[in-house]
């Protein structure tokens, strides 16, 4: 053995005791009757191989850690642990209400029910109840769709960048797609409009510059090769300054005039003027629809605040080729899907119903009263559970709207800010976020931030416990 290397000891390492005499202690407990005989197999397998590993970098657990009895209750909690299902539910403190890590829009009970029943139930996914033939699952949706935002025709797939990639790929393969350089966006993950373009195996004809693209840029690229002219939408940066962007308006002149249709990619596509609750203005899909772009896509889980999916809207021929490209079929919505964005759909019929209801919205226009209210019950709950081991302030902060929408809005909101007195702010947030329904905040200034607007009124008892559990000590 040279030097440098770690001293092993090997009598702990034969002290280990061998996976079947765990198990046949293990098996025998009433408490794991119901657990699959291989998680108990894995659950002990890993425990025992970590504390090899631990023992080979040089630990020296005693020796009295390695008895059966003690390691029973270790592999029971990683049994408990094995059983719970990894993709699950969380509280989201963070104040980013279309949080795509935390699984964007959260849906309202009826679209829940609806969801439950297309699951639970046989229906009419492609059947036509009147004539008693194979129907379309797009019917469901197309005329609601048409009725909300005034388009002749609509098509929904599986996500946006699915939607981007179809129109493309029908309109535009071995053909030319002119967009200015100012909107060659990245959306996050790999969605890059660069590559999204060739992928489709449409070419990109780059105009203008990054931060100005005139009339004449597009007019000066056409030529008989030119499919489409694009438009994306800024989504998740903001060019300031010297700044000179071709309306959609002026790009559908464009297009009429050398007969060549325009398309928006609008990415988070709301169908109400959010100015109203004193967010910045940005174009609806009505009004985008209403400009004339000859097809329109975006997303279902960002700012509509229904199920993920990728919403297309256009004229009549366009969306008739587009169902008939084969790519269609690779990239179709589920039933699940379907049955959530009918449901959501439903409640944009009315207005007032749909900011009332659709969880996104009501988070957005919820007034800083109310934000601040729930701060203040946590709070209260809080000094009342744990009156000595934290210190509690409710604090007014900044919100956003997240999902590549309205990247430069602030919401004005209120949270909960803990200073524990007996650990370390990341060991909180590290204890926070592991347990059984995770509590996710962000830490600044050394402190730890609950934002209330992202949190629900029928949350707190619950995130109280949560942390009571975790700054009582009893989450380790
Ligand atoms: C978010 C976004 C996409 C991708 O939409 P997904 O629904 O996430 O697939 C595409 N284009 C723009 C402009 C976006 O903002």
């Amino acid at each position: 053995m040279t030097t440098d290397k770690k001293q092993i000891n090997h009598s702990l390492l034969r002290a280990i005791p061998n996976v079947d005499k765990c198990l046949q202690e293990l098996l025998a407990r009433p408490e794991i009757d119901q657990v699959p005989v291989i998680v108990v197999k894995n659950s002990v397998r890993d425990v025992l191989a970590e504390l090899r590993r631990k023992i080979m970098a040089g630990e020296e657990p005693a020796a009295a850690m390695l008895e059966l009895e003690a390691l029973t209750p270790v592999f029971l909690e990683r049994i408990n642990k094995e059983q719970q299902p990894r993709f699950r539910r969380v509280i989201n403190c963070t104040g980013v209400i279309i949080h795509t890590n935390l699984g964007r829009s959260i849906l309202p009970d009826e679209a829940m029910q609806r969801l439950h029943e297309a699951g639970r139930r046989y229906s009419n996914l492609e059947f036509d109840l009147d004539t008693g033939r194979r129907g379309s699952r797009y019917s469901h949706v197309e005329k609601l769709l048409c009725d909300l935002t005034g388009a002749e025709a609509a098509l929904v797939v599986n996500n946006n960048a699915a939607a981007v990639l179809l129109v493309l790929e029908t309109l535009a393969a071995n053909r030319e797609v002119i967009v200015s350089r100012g909107q060659l966006v990245e959306i996050g993950g790999s969605f890059r409009i660069p590559d999204v373009m060739a992928r489709s195996g449409a070419t990109l004809v780059e105009v203008g510059a990054t931060n100005r693209t005139h009339v004449r840029d597009y007019e000066n690229a056409l030529t008989e090769e030119t499919a489409l002219l694009l438009k994306v939408h800024c989504s998740n940066f903001k060019i300031i300054g010297f700044t000179r962007e071709v309306s959609l308006e002026e790009l559908v002149g464009i297009g009429q005039r050398n007969n060549v249709p325009v398309m928006e990619d609008l990415g988070s596509g709301c169908f109400i003027d959010l100015s109203r609750f004193g967010l910045m203005k940005e174009p609806t899909v009505q009004e985008v629809v209403g400009a004339g772009a000859d097809v329109v896509t975006f997303s279902g889980d960002k700012l509509l605040g229904g199920p993920q999916a990728g919403i297309i809207l256009g004229k009549r021929d366009i969306i008739e080729r587009i169902k008939k490209n084969p790519m269609n079929r690779a990239m179709r919505i589920d039933k699940f899907t379907l049955a959530g964005l009918e449901s959501i759909l439903r409640l944009y019929l009315d207005e007032k119903t749909a900011v009332a209801r659709i969880p996104t919205l009501a988070m957005i226009a919820e007034p800083l009263d109310k934000v601040k209210r729930r701060a203040a019950r946590l709070a209260g709950r809080v000094r009342r559970d744990l009156a000595g081991s934290c210190a509690v302030k409710v604090m007014e902060m900044i919100s956003r709207v997240g999902g590549g929408a309205m990247p430069e809005q602030n919401l004005s909101s209120s949270g909960v800010v803990l200073s524990p007195v007996a650990m370390s702010v990341s060991r909180l947030e590290t204890l926070l976020r592991r347990l059984d329904v995770p509590v996710i905040g962000r830490i600044e200034e050394d402190r730890l931030v609950l934002d209330m607007r992202t949190v629900a009124d029928d949350e707190i008892p619950l995130l109280a416990a949560c942390l009571k559990q975790v700054l009582s000590g009893r989450a380790d």
